[in-house]
C-alpha cells in the first residue's frame, strides 16, 4: 500500500484547504437537445480536433486518480452521443477500485435505451437523467424539439439493468412549475431520487432567463404541503441540500446556486472537453490541458493542475438580475 504521506503529497488541495476528490469530465460539446436554459438554438459546436480524443480523456482520468480524485462523472453536452462512448466507460470503469471509487454519468437520457447495460457492465451503478418534464408538448418546448417518450424508454431500461436513477429538473417558471410535484410523486413511485435546479445565469441563450427564473425556496414551501420533507445533513461535497421525502425511499435534492450559495465545501473542478480545466463553475479561473496532454509530459499537466488549485476560487456569484450572463460560456461547454 502506498504511504499516506506521497498520497498527501500529489493531493489536489486548494487554498482554502478544499481536497478535489470529484471531477466532472465532459466528453463533448454536443448535444441532440437544445434546452431553451441551457442552449442558443443554433449552437455552434467545436470542430474534432479542439477536443480530447477518448485516449486522451482516459490518460487525463488516470493522472487525476493518481492525484487523490476517487469520484469521476462523464457529462457534456450528450455524453452518450460521443461515438466510442461505451469504450471510454469500460476503460474507466476498470479503475473502479483501484483510486477510482464510483463512476458516475448525467445524461438527457435519448440515448440510454441502447446504453444503459453497458453502463452497468462497466461499474456504473448510479446515474443522474435530465427530465424538465413528463408531458410530450413541454418536453418538445423546453428541449426545441426533443421526444420525451425516448427518455423514458432509456430510463426504463436504465432501471431494467440496475442502475439507481436521480432525476434532475430545472425549476422553470411559467414552463414547469405546476408539474414539479407530480414530478415528486412520480419519482418517488419508481424509487427515483429528485433534485431540483434553479436556472443558472451561463452563456448567453437568445432567451432573458428571469422571465423563467424559479426561487426554489417558495417551491419547497409549496411542495411542503403536499410531502413531508425532512432536512437532512447529507452533504455530497456538491451544490444540494437533501431532504428525506416522508413516506417513500426517496429524496429530495434542491441546488440553489441564486437563493442559497452553495461553494463552501466544494470538492470539485471541471474538465471540459477541450481539455480546459475550471477550477469553478461561475468563474473564468483555468487552465489549458490539451497540448500539455498531447506533448508536455506528466510533469507539465501536474505543473499546470496545481496552477489551477492555487488559484480556485471560494464561491461564484451568480445574479439573475445582472445584466449579462455570468459567465460567457454555456453549461454545455463547461459540462453541467
Ligand atoms: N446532456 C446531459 C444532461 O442533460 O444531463 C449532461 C449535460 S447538461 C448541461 C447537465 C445539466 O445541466 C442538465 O440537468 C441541465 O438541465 C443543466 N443545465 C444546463 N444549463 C443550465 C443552466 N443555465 N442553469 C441550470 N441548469 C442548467
Amino acid at each position: 500500500m502506498q504511504p499516506l504521506a506521497a498520497a498527501d503529497d500529489k493531493a489536489l488541495v486548494d487554498p482554502f484547504g478544499r481536497r478535489i476528490t470529484y471531477v466532472r469530465l465532459s466528453v463533448t460539446d454536443r448535444c441532440d437537445l437544445r434546452c431553451r436554459y441551457c442552449m442558443a438554438k443554433t449552437m455552434r459546436f467545436l470542430p474534432k480536433s479542439d477536443i480530447l480524443t477518448l485516449a486522451e480523456i482516459a490518460r487525463l482520468a488516470d493522472i487525476l486518480v493518481d492525484r487523490g480524485v476517487t469520484r469521476i462523472r462523464l457529462t457534456g453536452g450528450e455524453p452518450l452521443v460521443r461515438r466510442g462512448i461505451a469504450d471510454l466507460v469500460s476503460s474507466l470503469g476498470a479503475r473502479i477500485g483501484r483510486g477510482l471509487d464510483e463512476l458516475t454519468l448525467t445524461t438527457n437520457g435519448t440515448q440510454l435505451e441502447r446504453h444503459a447495460e453497458v453502463l452497468f457492465r462497466a461499474g456504473v451503478r448510479r446515474i443522474n437523467v435530465s427530465l424538465d418534464s413528463r408531458r410530450e408538448d413541454r418536453f418538445r418546448h423546453i428541449t426545441r424539439g426533443g421526444d420525451v417518450g425516448r427518455v423514458m424508454a432509456g430510463i426504463d431500461a436504465a432501471a431494467a439493468a440496475g442502475l439507481r436513477i436521480k432525476v434532475n429538473m430545472v425549476g422553470l417558471k411559467g414552463l414547469n412549475e405546476d408539474e414539479i410535484g407530480d414530478m415528486l410523486a412520480w419519482c418517488a413511485g419508481r424509487g427515483f431520487d429528485l433534485t431540483l435546479i434553479e436556472t443558472m445565469p451561463l452563456g448567453e441563450v437568445e432567451e432573458d432567463r428571469t422571465r423563467h427564473y424559479l426561487p426554489l425556496d417558495s417551491v419547497r414551501a409549496r411542495l411542503g404541503g403536499h410531502f413531508t420533507l425532512i432536512p437532512t445533513l447529507v452533504r455530497t461535497g456538491g451544490p444540494a441540500r437533501y431532504f428525506d421525502v416522508g413516506g417513500t425511499s426517496i429524496r429530495l435534492g434542491l441546488i440553489t446556486p441564486l437563493t442559497g450559495n452553495f461553494c463552501g465545501g466544494c470538492n470539485r473542478i471541471r474538465v471540459a472537453a477541450t481539455g480546459t480545466v475550471y477550477g469553478c463553475l461561475g468563474h473564468d479561473q483555468k487552465v489549458e490541458l490539451r497540448d500539455l496532454l498531447r506533448s508536455g509530459g506528466r510533469a507539465a499537466v501536474d505543473e499546470a493542475l496545481d496552477r489551477l488549485l492555487a488559484g480556485k476560487p471560494l464561491g461564484h456569484d451568480f445574479r439573475i438580475d445582472a445584466p449579462g450572463p455570468a459567465v460567457a460560456r454555456h453549461m454545455s461547454v463547461t459540462g453541467g
